[in-house]
């Protein structure tokens, strides 16, 4: 039995114990040596993950949705086209931001569960240019991964600038921020790169530095690239005060990331994503992304026929694990379960564990046993 609350929410996610001792340290002064040196350690551990030798980074203090807007107002003008493709919630969120700085928003949107073809995006370049183009790799509201390196490629020798939310997926799935020509991969350190919440991350490509130049003043200031671009390159120099802490504690977790290795921590979220569904379908859940489509860090699950939503999240959380309510169209129908960040085969097992007995607290008579095999066998798969 486990003997704290197992978060198992999309975001954030558990926090490794080595992580947490970084956020209870002194704090110290954001000129201090030390501190100088975990900061540049986290922009350079954040810049191996996007796969990138010269791309920029940016860890402000702030959340995702300050990497979206940071992204957004240091390459778009307003009265600028730009293309949004969304597969749910956060996709629309692009959107809504877009039109917020007076941008001309195209919206491309998929069905819930489902990611928008590479056909669409093609056929909407073609009718047209934009300034930018916002993706999403994993929109959190319905598991669904986009195939954002088909639609990057459709960007190749076009001037439209790739703004890819990461979110959801940066730290468990791979990012080639270079390969895939991204312009700004944006995204926060709660989900998959298992630090808490608390820290905006941009990763600029040096076209995006040059488009941002080009704009000279914009209405910004705080989410203002040019204006933090010396702290970046020299951590020891002052903006506005980072957050110590917390720039501790994303160091410590890129240096697990790193350590780690990326191809190694991919597999593992592929592993234990798989396991975890083996064990859901055993126990007769089915799943409400497209099968072709499921994003290795969270899977959304709609309930076997009789199992009531808030009861059985509840009796869920009164054994030790909370997972979160569906969104939209998946609302009351379907649960989602975040798996990734620093996760392991003992939480898969506890949280398969949890599900079997809520369900049972419920009546219903599935047996945790066959979902406890399922996983086991993907696990002891090798690869
Ligand atoms: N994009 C995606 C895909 C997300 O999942 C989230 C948060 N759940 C955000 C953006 C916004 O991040 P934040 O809540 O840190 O502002």
């Amino acid at each position: 039995m486990i003997d704290e609350t197992l978060t198992m929410i999309p975001g954030p996610t558990p926090v490794h114990r080595r992580i947490l001792e970084s956020l209870a340290a002194p704090t110290v002064s954001h000129l201090a040596p030390e501190f100088v040196a975990a900061y540049r350690g986290a922009l350079d551990g954040f810049r191996r993950l996007g796969r990138t030798s010269d791309g920029q980074p940016v860890i402000i203090a702030g959340g995702g949705t300050l990497s979206m807007e940071m992204a957004l107002v240091n390459l778009v003008r307003p009265g600028d086209k730009v293309l949004v493709v969304s597969q749910g919630y956060f996709g629309d969120r692009y959107a809504e931001l877009a039109e917020a700085f007076g941008c001309e928003t195209r919206v491309l949107r998929s069905e819930w569960g489902r990611a928008v073809a590479p056909e669409e995006v093609e056929k909407a370049l073609s009718g047209g240019s934009f300034r930018a183009v916002t993706m999403t790799h994993v929109d959190t509201s319905t598991g669904t991964e986009a195939p954002v390196e088909d639609y990057c490629s459709l960007l190749e020798d076009r001037d439209e600038l790739a703004i890819l939310d990461g979110v959801c997926a940066t730290g468990g799935i791979d990012e080639r921020v270079e390969d895939w020509g991204v312009d700004a991969l944006v995204t926060a350190p709660q989900k998959a790169i298992g630090a808490p919440p608390g820290v905006a991350m941009c990763l600029f490509s040096r076209r995006a530095l040059e488009r941002r130049r080009e704009l000279g003043r914009i209405a910004a200031y705080y989410a203002d690239l040019l204006r933090w671009l010396p702290v970046m390159e020299d951590p020891s120099r002052y903006y506005s005060t980072p957050c110590v802490n917390e720039i501790f504690a994303v160091a410590a977790a890129l240096d697990i990331v790193h350590r780690e290795g990326l191809d190694v921590r991919f597999a593992r979220h592929r592993r234990l994503a798989a396991a975890l569904r083996a064990g859901l379908a055993a126990l007769g859940f089915t799943s409400f992304t497209a099968a072709d489509r499921l994003a290795p860090t969270l899977s959304v699950q709609l309930y076997p026929d009789g199992i009531e939503d808030g009861a059985f999240r509840t009796a869920l959380a009164s054994r030790g694990v909370v997972v979160a309510g569906g969104l939209g169209p998946a609302a009351g129908r379907a649960f989602r379960l975040g798996h990734m960040g620093n996760i392991g085969a003992a939480e898969v097992v506890a949280t398969l564990e949890a599900i079997g007995a809520a369900l049972s607290d419920l009546g219903a008579e599935q047996e945790t046993g066959v979902a406890l095999t399922a996983a086991a066998a993907v696990l002891g798969e090798v690869g």
